[in-house]
């Protein structure tokens, strides 16, 4: 949503706030106000009913949490009539959608709490008709209907842009192998048309060849290739002419005439030299695609940080498995850099993103995120063994020995800030988790592991355990 959308959306509300008096905009509030809590009862009460939403809320301190969340988004938006903030409570609830999207909190369940709010708003009244008037009624419906509204606006570009990343992803992911195949089944492709030739050329009578769909070209392309471009142009046209040469496989199988056996086999070749083609298109996308590492380190960059901790968290939460978060920054690094120069940091760049690789298995994901800041997300890890391998990476940096071009050695440490996953559904808050506790691991001394206990809303100076 741009700042074009957002200002026409605050000059709405400012409209639908005009069309009603000042004592209808204060009464509403004072409504809300004195009814603030039986409405968020209400909104939790039945939206717990549907079997989608035991998945975001079925932990207490969450669902505490968002109570106290709703409350402060009724107060807030019925204060916008007096206080006259239009364009923050629109920015307000761009923010609101953009966390629904980053949990994953379907629009539709949403408004299914906002209809439940909606309808206790009327049972009130009906129990006391002198609480509002009607036209104060009608003001509550039409502000909570275009915050809503905003709210699955800003929702929707979210999403549309989250799927965008999931796709590139999952180019990305299955590239990594089907790069180093492409050369191999270029080579498979063309061996299945030469031994067809062959068997033509010879002479062979009533001779039988694969299908090029189930030769070993065909079924790398069709199960695993066309996957990693799902959605390209090209993949759907190389699989459309796989099955052309089948079906012209299938007529020169069972032809005899050799002059339209001889066209057949140039018309094979054609269509062939056609998926050739489109395949080096295809993989022109590659480089595109290797975007998502980092050229220094070859550790993965910021690009698919979001996407990949989103699903790893969705993944601990339904499988109930732990999970737990590194974040890694070098110590002083900017002196290291004024001392012993920038070619001598990008070294100890390297030498820190080893150690990361060096403690992790296959399965963990290792990125750079900045220039000296490292993220690494241990999957299945409980907090014994993140700290183990924190601990580790951490001792095995300080204990090494760099040498400049210049034969200069040179030393290096890292602070590491240690999160496990706490079961909340916004990602941003796990990595904030983190952060927090590399902030701590800097302030209390560096070069030093540190433990925290219970998210970032609690003090560090309690709940913290430096480790070393
Ligand atoms: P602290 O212990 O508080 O983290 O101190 P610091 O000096 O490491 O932190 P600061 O963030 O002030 O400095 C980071 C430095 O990292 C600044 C920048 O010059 C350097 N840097 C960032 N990216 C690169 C890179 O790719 N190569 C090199 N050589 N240096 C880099
Ligand atoms: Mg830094
Ligand atoms: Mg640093």
């Amino acid at each position: 949503m741009d700042n074009e959308c957002m200002d026409m959306l605050a000059e709405q509300w400012q409209q639908i706030c005009q069309n009603y008096s000042s004592d209808d905009l204060l009464h509403a509030f004072q409504f809300i106000q004195d009814n603030a809590p039986v409405l968020v009862e209400e909104f939790y009460k039945q939206m717990l009913l549907e079997k989608e939403s035991a998945e975001f809320f079925s932990d207490d301190l969450i669902q505490q949490r968002l109570r106290n969340t709703l409350h402060q988004w009724l107060i807030e938006s019925f204060s916008v009539g007096i206080n006259k903030h239009f364009l923050q409570a629109v920015q307000k609830q761009h923010t609101v959608g953009h966390v629904h999207a980053r949990v994953g909190i379907p629009g539709w369940l949403i408004m299914r709490g906002i209809r439940e709010i909606n309808r206790k708003i009327f049972e009130l009244l009906a129990e006391n008709s002198h609480l509002l008037t009607l036209s104060a009624c009608s003001y509550l419906m039409q502000i909570t209907s275009l915050a809503t509204e905003i709210m699955c606006r800003s929702y929707e570009a979210r999403t549309a842009k989250n799927q965008e990343i999931k796709h590139s992803y999952r180019l990305f992911s299955a590239m990594q192998d089907v790069a180093v195949q492409k050369d191999k089944q270029r080579g498979s492709l063309l061996d299945w048309e030469n031994e067809l030739m062959f068997k033509v050329f010879s002479g062979q009578e009533n001779f039988r060849h694969p299908m090029l769909s189930k030769s070993e070209f065909g079924l790398w392309f069709i199960h695993k290739a066309s996957y990693a471009f799902t959605g390209s142009e090209q993949a759907q046209l190389i699989i459309d002419r796989i099955y052309e040469v089948d079906k012209l496989n299938q007529v020169l199988a069972e032809s005899s005439n050799k002059e339209q056996k001889l066209e057949l086999i140039q018309h094979i070749r054609e269509l062939n030299r056609e998926v050739q083609h489109l395949i080096d298109q295809l993989f022109q996308v590659a480089e595109y695609i290797e975007n998502g590492n980092d050229s220094l380190t070859q550790l993965l960059n910021r690009r698919y940080l979001n996407t990949i901790v989103s699903r790893e968290i969705t993944y601990a939460r339904q499988n109930r498995t732990p999970l737990a978060l590194l974040a890694l920054d070098a110590d002083f690094f900017k002196t290291i850099n004024d001392k012993f120069g920038h070619a001598a940091g990008d070294l100890a760049l390297k030498f820190i993103s080893e150690n990361i690789q060096k403690y992790s298995r296959g399965s963990d994901y290792a990125f750079r995120v900045g220039g000296e800041e490292f993220l690494l997300l241990l999957v299945d890890t409980d907090q014994q063994r993140a700290l183990g391998i924190a601990e580790n990476i951490r001792k095995c940096i300080e204990s090494g020995l760099l040498t400049t071009a210049q034969g200069i050695q040179f030393k290096c440490t890292v602070s590491i800030g240690c999160a496990i996953y706490d079961g909340h559904p916004d990602y941003q808050k796990f990595m904030d988790s983190a952060d927090a506790a590399l902030y701590a691991a800097k302030n209390t001394g560096r070069n030093r592991v540190y433990l925290l206990k219970n998210g970032p809303d609690t003090s560090t100076k309690s709940a913290g355990v430096p480790m070393a």
